[in-house]
């Protein structure tokens, strides 16, 4: 086991052992612009239950130069595989480290970002889960916590951020000295640094005697794109909405939003300086759901702030519950917020929470949302759709189940006790049941403990005049994935039944009926001796997690009507509904066309909207009949013209249509508008071609042999910004040849230069639905490779790689079989293992609905 895999078990050993106070961190970031290492000093002082009794501290360096444990030097050697061996603790001990730290390219530790526009070096740290100990020698687990007192050198002109507020700097010449105040007792991955000459714009959140500073930063070739009054205003309604509903004030001294280059999540809840990706950050115009889920991302980590930083989870395995918590916090902020731009948030958490949580569970790696963990290898794999979609979906019942008032009372005696401290499940399970009366022991064990979606079915009779002789609900246990952990339950679901009625292509809701769900069959006898409304709808307002199937009647209304939905969540569910049955083989990706092309038309939410495109290009890609893909693919392409040409000018869905185009265009005249948008002898009145978009249509020109290398370098002669250069990397990596995609793949599997973003767009521009044939002889290549990439590469490097290059668009039973074969001879660690069986699982059941599209064709 290498030693940067901490297992649990070292970590509740070490734990009870040591007792840690504080650290004073010493960074010597002044030659920075060079790259290579840093200067790193730690001084750590903790006090051991067991004076005698040896233990270890964290620490991943090219090298050390000096350790000293209470006085005595230790020799280099005990560091050794990431650790320095520490034996015979005293009661209270002094550790000194002096070590070289190296910058990373990977946005794992302290990333190093070369901006091309002004040649200026900025850094920022990203240390979930265990990447501290690449920056400062450190006891990296969460419940070690302790106050950590930042030190750094940097160049005199930059500005330096930390957990801490930011000093006045210290010195003169060419370098400062920032000395910044300790913290309060924090886990060691939410602390944070961030470097370089970064600009700033600041406010401050005041309520009554309460003043937090809050400042945004990003670089300043991003500066003009900044909107930070928006950024602002969606801060302070989180910080109203948060403390109030917590009963806890913010808990740091201030809080700062850096956008960051090269960011590998969306966000990281550092204490008080949040890092964000920066393509939030908008260049070229972006439709309103990508304003939404900035906003969502800005209330996520800001709900962290106590959930996760104030009161921390003991060990990873309740990584589910931090992550769960901020989701649902976020939608329930945006919903509920006084003020909030998107009360319709439950309808963009059904539309993408939900649809990543059902796909997650179905995959052969599903898992109980209390997953095991037994090292961190373990919680890396985990970052998934079970941790964050379908524990905050989970949530979601829970307050239905127990009342919201309740779960907010509970949540802030949670706080109150546990403020600084670390925490288990069934800490806030008993402060819940406290606060609801309720016994959650068997709604725990039936929704944390097993794994899997149910499906809820409609089961009704009608007499001869149309009224409802009987109506249950019928539920049935997952179908769970072979070798997926856990037994198929049935669970206690609290839902909402809606009944429609279709008034001139409008449906509209005439009554909910809210009910309790147990066991296989539920009668629901409201509904008898009522007339037959035209859709009857299960799990309206999206309060529980399962499947959800229409009755057939209720199926061929909502068919041809779906658009006709008055509210947006019940279309967003049959939206779901409708996506679902086609991953799962009991739709047809041409009878999938078929509604997204009646429905989407009279979508108003440009959230759906963008998700229902996306889930049709994938359902041509992979689950049409090969045979007939090109004419699904035709068809897809001229409404996307129509549509781009019938939009009102400006309009998001304008936006979101010519980008459709922009992926699928395919006959000369479609290509030639493509070209023709882009060098300005076509318009289409209303409709910014500007950096992002051009982009985009550049791609598709690439990918089809419609742009040679002269064009590309043209385009980034336009825009030679690291974004500009991820494009222009991605678009010689998706031309069509097959020396095109041999230096791609060289640079991404053969050679370790590459930055995380430019390697992700490589790899992105690589995997071209169209190219099969050119992309065919990589799939015995990628098994070749698979193993020692992840041997040698950083986490966040090899995840890409090995779930990017996957031969995914190869859906043949080939690809089954070598993948099956490689299974059995490379005998994988369980994380790389599992990284393959998901990407296996998505060949599987792509095949299935291939011939469920091709016997639809046949009838
Ligand atoms: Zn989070």
């Amino acid at each position: 086991m290498p030693g940067t895999n901490l297992t649990r078990d070292e970590a509740r050993t070490r734990a009870d052992l040591l007792h840690v106070d504080a650290y004073e961190i010493e960074l010597d970031l002044s030659s920075a612009r060079e790259g290579g290492t840093f200067r790193s000093t730690t001084v750590v002082r903790f006090t051991a239950t067991t004076p005698g009794a040896a233990t270890f501290i964290d620490l991943v360096a090219p090298s050390v130069e000096e350790i000293v444990l209470n006085g005595v030097r230790l020799d280099n050697s005990a560091f050794a595989d990431s650790r320095i061996a520490l034996p015979d603790l005293a009661a209270e001990n002094e550790l000194r480290v002096v070590a070289d730290c190296a910058y990373t390219n990977t946005g794992e530790g302290l990333h190093l970002f070369v901006d091309p526009v002004d040649g200026e070096t900025y850094l920022y740290t990203q240390f979930e889960v265990p990447d501290a100990r690449r920056v400062f020698a450190s006891f990296e687990q969460p419940d070690l916590k302790a106050a950590f007192t930042f030190t750094v050198t940097a160049p005199a002109t930059w500005v330096v951020v930390s957990n801490s507020p930011t000093p006045e700097p210290q010195g003169e010449g060419d370098t400062r000295v920032w000395s910044f105040a300790p913290t309060g007792r924090i886990s060691t991955y939410i602390t944070a640094l961030v470097a370089g000459p970064y600009v700033g714009v600041f406010d401050s959140y005041e309520n009554g005697e309460q003043k937090v500073p809050l400042g945004i930063y990003c670089r300043p070739s991003l500066r003009e794109f900044l909107d930070p009054e928006a950024i602002f205003e969606v801060t302070k309604q989180g910080f109203d909405y948060f403390q109030e509903k917590f009963d806890f004030p913010y808990p740091f001294a201030k809080y700062d939003q850096l956008f960051v280059p090269e960011f590998n999540a969306g966000a990281m809840e550092n204490a008080g300086a949040v890092t964000l990706r920066d393509q939030y950050v908008f260049r070229s115009k972006v439709t309103d759901a990508a304003y939404e889920a900035r906003a969502a991302t800005i209330l996520h980590e800001l709900a962290h702030m106590w959930f996760g930083d104030l009161v921390t989870m003991e060990w990873w395995n309740d990584l589910w519950l931090n992550e769960s918590f901020a989701t649902y916090a976020e939608a329930v902020c945006q919903a509920e917020a006084p003020g909030s731009r998107w009360p319709n948030s439950w309808t963009t958490f059904a539309n993408q929470m939900k649809t990543w949580a059902y796909r997650q569970d179905q995959l052969p790696s599903t898992h109980p949302i209390m997953a095991e963990i037994n090292d961190l290898e373990d919680v890396q794999v985990n970052f998934d759709g079970i941790t964050y979609a379908k524990g905050a979906s989970v949530l979601k019942q829970l307050v239905a189940y127990v009342g919201q008032d309740a779960f907010f009372e509970g949540v802030r005696a949670y706080f109150k006790q546990h403020a600084w401290g670390n925490t288990r499940l069934g800490d806030l399970l008993g402060a819940l049941e406290k606060a609801s009366g309720r016994d959650l022991k068997s709604w725990s064990a039936a929704w944390l403990e097993t794994a899997g979606i149910n499906v809820l079915r409609p089961a009704l009779t009608l007499n001869t005049d149309g009224e409802i002789e009987s109506f249950a609900v019928l539920q049935t246990a997952p179908a769970l994935p072979a070798g997926a952990k856990g037994e198929a339950v049935l669970r206690p679901h609290r839902i909402a039944v809606g009944l429609y009625e279709l008034n001139d292509g409008a449906l509209v809701r005439t009554d909910r009926i809210e009910l309790d769900v147990n066991g296989p069959r539920t009668e629901v006898p409201e509904l008898v001796g009522r007339h037959r409304p035209a859709v009857i709808l299960l799990n309206d307002d999206d309060l529980t997690y399962a499947k959800v199937r229409l009755d057939e009647d209720s199926l061929a209304v909502v068919t041809e009507n779906l658009g006709g939905f008055t509210e947006a969540l019940p279309r967003a569910l049959c939206w779901a509904s409708a996506w679902d049955m086609t991953r799962d083989g009991e739709l047809a990706a041409r009878d999938y066309l078929t509604l997204a092309l009646s429905g989407l038309p009279r979508e108003s939410d440009i959230g759906v909207v963008q998700s229902v495109q996306r889930q049709v290009k994938l359902a041509l890609d992979v689950y049409a009949d090969p045979n007939w893909r090109e004419q699904g693919l035709a068809r897809w392409a001229e409404a996307a013209e129509q549509a781009l040409r019938d939009a009102e000018p400006g309009s998001d869905h304008q936006l979101a249509w010519a980008r459709v185009l922009g992926s699928v265009a395919r006959t000369d005249g479609q290509l030639d508008l493509l070209a023709g948008l882009l060098d300005g002898g076509a318009v289409i009145p209303g409709l910014a071609v500007d950096t992002e978009l051009r982009w985009a249509l550049l791609g598709r020109l690439a990918a089809t042999g419609r742009a040679d290398e002269a064009a590309i370098g043209a385009e980034l002669a336009r825009d030679n910004t690291a974004a500009g250069q991820e494009h222009a990397a991605s678009c010689r990596a998706a031309r069509p040849t097959a020396e095109a995609k041999a230096a791609a793949w060289a640079s991404v599997v053969d050679s370790d230069e590459l930055t995380n973003y430019v390697q992700a767009a490589v790899i992105g521009g690589f995997q071209q639905a169209d190219q099969r044939e050119l992309l065919a002889p990589y799939a015995e290549k990628y098994f070749a490779a698979v193993k020692g990439v992840w041997e040698s590469r950083s986490h966040e490097i090899s995840q890409q790689i090995i779930t990017g290059l996957y031969p995914a668009l190869l859906v043949e039973q080939g690809t089954l079989d070598a993948t099956d074969a490689w299974l059995t001879a490379a005998e994988p660690s369980p994380a790389l293992r599992r990284q393959i069986v998901e990407a296996r699982a998505g060949v599987e059941r792509a095949l299935r609905a291939q011939a469920v599209d091709r016997a639809a064709g046949e009838r």
